[in-house]
């Protein structure tokens, strides 16, 4: 068992370097023993494989991640963390930690640069308030790794994984479902935390697709239509469409009729080939 999920082990390095977590940088560091090693086993990477991982922490889940992958280039905003992790990490010779910002740097470089043409994955217990930034980031960037396997609060779990056209799908839901197959792995108590948050969290993996998951010829229209679609979820989709693309009632309900859609149907009843077939008839709209 690694002793980096023995709590007094963790408080001794963290308090001998002056340590106290941020809220703000979403610092809750894991320390039930079973999470990290699943984690790791799961997330694909491997002998051949090499992972990134945002948010090292302490560095629990790295050192997992250090010994099933020949390389770790693990990304920490927080400067206060770099003498601890010399210290947790020390003989991890494959872990190169980064001080740096995962929204701001140059991943597809950072990937190139690290892992040439090698395959890569992502694994990392997400700070809870860049979640969803951090997804799309990787999705719409088109990121050369073959899945993303993310810790992330419960209900933002479901709200991503879900499936397209249920109550709880929404634009984030239609985009991971566009680029990947995402996977809902296990579920994980706030207790696991320290500090413990106040909800419970789950392990997400998205599986990248090696094309959409539907063809659609206009790539920015169709996340445009998403957006609109979702914006205001109560309003019928035609209401929504219509002041979201600010077109006339009539021309949506033209597209919406051309795309065998009924004018009164809501964004979460439509399908990944609903959004298609909107979209389609919006462009031949010139
Ligand atoms: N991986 C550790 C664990 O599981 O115990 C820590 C996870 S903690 C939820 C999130 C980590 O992300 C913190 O170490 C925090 O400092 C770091 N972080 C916050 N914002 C970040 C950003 N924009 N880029 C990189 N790291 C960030």
């Amino acid at each position: 068992m690694s002793r980096l999920t023995d709590i007094s082990y963790v408080r001794d390095v963290l308090s001998r370097h002056g340590f106290t977590f941020s809220k703000a940088l979403g610092q809750n560091f894991l320390i039930n023993p079973s999470v990290c090693p699943k984690m790791a086993s799961m997330c694909g990477a491997g002998e051949k494989v090499g992972v990134i991982e945002i948010g090292p922490g302490a560095g629990v889940l790295t050192a997992e991640l250090s010994a099933v992958s020949h390389k770790v280039v693990a990304i920490e905003l927080d400067r206060r963390l770099l003498p601890v992790l010399d210290e947790t990490l020390a003989g991890c010779d494959n872990v190169k930690i980064i001080n740096g910002d995962a929204m701001k740097l140059d991943l597809a470089k950072l990937i190139e640069k690290e892992f040439g043409s090698g395959e890569v994955v992502i694994c990392a217990n997400l700070p809870y308030y860049i979640t969803s930034p951090v997804i799309m980031r990787v999705l719409e960037q088109k990121l050369p790794v073959a899945s993303l396997t993310v810790m992330v609060q419960k209900e933002a779990a479901d709200r991503i994984c879900a499936a397209p056209g249920t109550r709880e799908s929404g634009a984030i839901s239609a985009a991971v479902h566009y680029y990947s197959e995402p996977e809902m792995l296990f579920k994980v108590s706030r207790g696991s935390f320290m500090p413990a948050p106040k909800v419970d969290s789950a392990v997400i993996k998205l599986n990248i697709l090696s094309k959409p998951s539907v063809e659609t010829d206009d790539e920015k229209l169709f996340f445009k239509v998403v957006k609109a679609s979702f914006a205001q979820r109560r309003k019928t989709l035609a209401n929504s469409l219509s002041s979201g693309l600010s077109l006339n009632k009539a021309d949506v309900n033209a597209i919406l009729e051309r795309a065998e859609i009924p004018p009164a149907a809501r964004a979460e009843e439509m399908t990944m080939e609903d959004f298609a077939r909107i979209t389609t008839q919006l462009s031949s709209l010139g």
